[in-house]
């Protein structure tokens, strides 16, 4: 047996965490308390040492390998290998198995809401009922799951209020495929150990198990979850099977549908063959109708959901955005608040546009000055000729056409000047502006376009956003990982709409039954 085995030991299960040895099983998991014992073994609540963060939280089912020979053993381990493969939002995940000294342990997927018989027991001590609208989804999310197990020719074979799980109010089926890898070949010796309650009249006569054995024992769940107690009773075990095997087949009380009603009696019909399979009851009319308004709750809730997370991401960047630009003023925030990112981007550009243009403007200024001394100069040398030139602006006129022929016009040194503009332009700029307006008007245009949206987005981060540590504390993680509860129903929604045969959530929201109330 494990070193922990000795906490089990402690009367009523509620050891403080304290008190468990703080040894590392498998090299991950730290003991924090049992949870209860069961049929197979001992259930332990465990943290996760290597899960990430919010997921630490796991359940370490130990079983004793006792009579189970080494191939069966490694049969189990096989099995319990393609079992954690299986993934759905109404069946407890399960994550991982191996052998420790001479137990089996299995990691499984911790259920907060403990499992539906303690529900069923709190509900029955108060004297209340579960809402009906409550049952049926609860219900319909049974079924999805145990579709989903048939489907791969998985069978439950235990399945019971005990097995059944809740979280955040969802129902989530345990230990399925479980009882098969541990109940090797004895597989009926092993069940009459447990409640005979929910068996079905060929799992008692020995007749086999198969999909229908199941669907009979969620008949019997469907039963309990509405009236608070076992769909067959009796004083003793003998008598219970009587009920089964014999006994007339229990309708719900007057208050249900008459259809809920209807369904789980065909699910009670002692010859498994007349029984419904779990796909063709979620084909029946009344479900259908059920899974649609239950369809266009978890649509609105996730919806819901979505805003509510766009709502912090938005005032979450805003903040990082107010903390990166405190130092302007609350105009200029405003204002620059006010625009898109490419407007940002283009104000940006066209300040260094008019940078540019300020410096070159400056520099023929300058030149201009120089060329006009040097004119004087020469005028001076040869004063009978008068000569005016605007050395910038009318370079064109400069021809010898314009000029006496007879008298040549003395150069002008304009080198310095087109070398120095050349080498400003370099210093500004790789590309060279093109000398007719309309062309430049182009290649303005060219060089504000060509900045992807990716480049944008590159100096939006530079300018506007937070130091990296500051977004790995404010980034919120995406709510699917976040909060569990989000992504089951994210999953379910996927599983309806696989039911319902729809692929869009919005064609579902467009349905007028999406109005009623469920
Ligand atoms: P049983 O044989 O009655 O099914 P189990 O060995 O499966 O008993 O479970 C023992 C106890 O551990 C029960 O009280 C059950 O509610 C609890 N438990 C089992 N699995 C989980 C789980 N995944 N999450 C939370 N509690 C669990
Ligand atoms: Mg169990």
């Amino acid at each position: 047996m494990l070193k922990f085995q000795e906490a089990a030991k402690c009367p009523n299960g509620s050891i403080a965490i304290s008190a468990y040895p703080k040894t590392l099983i498998a090299r991950r998991y730290v003991l924090q308390e049992k949870l209860g014992s069961g049929s197979f073994g001992t259930v332990y609540l465990v943290s996760d040492k290597k899960a990430k963060q919010g997921e630490e939280l796991k359940v370490l089912k130990e079983i004793s390998i006792g009579d189970l020979n080494p191939n069966e053993t490694v049969q189990a381990n096989l099995e319990a290998q393609l079992l954690s493969k299986l993934d759905h939002p109404a069946i407890v995940k399960f994550h991982a198995s191996f052998v420790e000294q001479d137990s089996f342990c299995i990691i499984m997927e911790y259920c907060e809401g403990r499992d539906l018989d303690c529900k069923i027991q709190e509900y029955k001590e108060a004297g209340k009922t579960f809402p009906e609208s409550q049952i049926i989804e609860w219900f319909i999310q049974l079924l999805l799951g145990v579709d989903y197990m048939h489907e791969r020719m998985i069978l439950h074979r235990d399945l019971k209020s005990k097995n059944i799980f809740l979280k955040n109010n969802l129902l989530k089926i345990g230990d399925f495929g479980v009882s098969r890898l541990l109940m090797g070949s004895c597989d009926v010796a092993t069940t009459l150990t447990g409640t005979p309650h929910y068996m079905s009249p060929e799992a008692l006569t020995h007749q086999g198990y198969n999909t229908k054995s199941d669907i009979w024992s969620l008949a019997c769940i469907l039963y309990e979850m509405c009236c608070m107690n076992h769909a067959f009773t009796g004083s003793n075990f003998l008598s219970i099977v009587l009920k089964i095997v014999e006994g007339d087949t229990p309708s719900l009380p007057k208050g249900y549908p008459r259809e809920l009603s209807a369904i789980m009696e065909r699910m009670l019909n002692k010859s498994p063959s007349l029984r419904p399979s779990a796909k063709e009851i979620l084909k029946i009319p009344y479900i259908d109708e059920q899974l649609q308004h239950l369809m266009c709750r978890y649509s609105e809730i996730t919806l819901e959901d979505r805003n509510l997370n766009c709502q912090k991401e938005a005032a979450q960047i805003i903040n990082a955005m107010q903390k990166k630009i405190h130092l302007q003023t609350l105009r200029e925030l405003s204002q620059v608040q006010k625009m898109t990112p490419r407007e940002r981007m283009r104000l940006r550009k066209l300040q260094a546009a008019d940078e540019k243009t300020r410096k070159l403007k400056k520099l023929a200024e300058e030149k201009y000055e120089e060329n006009n001394k040097r004119m004087q100069e020469l005028r001076s040398r040869n004063s009978e000729q008068q000569l005016t030139v605007d050395v910038l602006h009318e370079f064109d006129d400069l021809t010898s056409e314009n000029l006496p022929e007879s008298q040549p016009f003395p150069s002008l040194d304009l080198d310095p000047l087109e070398s120095s503009i050349e080498d400003t332009i370099t210093d500004l700029g790789d590309h060279e502006i093109p000398e007719d307006p309309l062309v430049a008007e182009e290649y303005y245009a060219d060089a504000f376009d060509s900045c992807s949206e990716d480049s944008e987005e590159e100096q939006e981060e530079i300018v506007f956003s937070a130091p990296r540590e500051e977004i790995k504390n404010e980034r919120p993680r995406p709510a699917s990982r976040t909060f569990q509860q989000d992504s089951d129903i994210e999953a379910l929604v996927g599983c309806l709409e696989n039911v319902l045969g729809c692929t869009s959530l919005g064609k579902l929201l467009q349905i007028p039954k999406c109005s009623a109330t469920f």
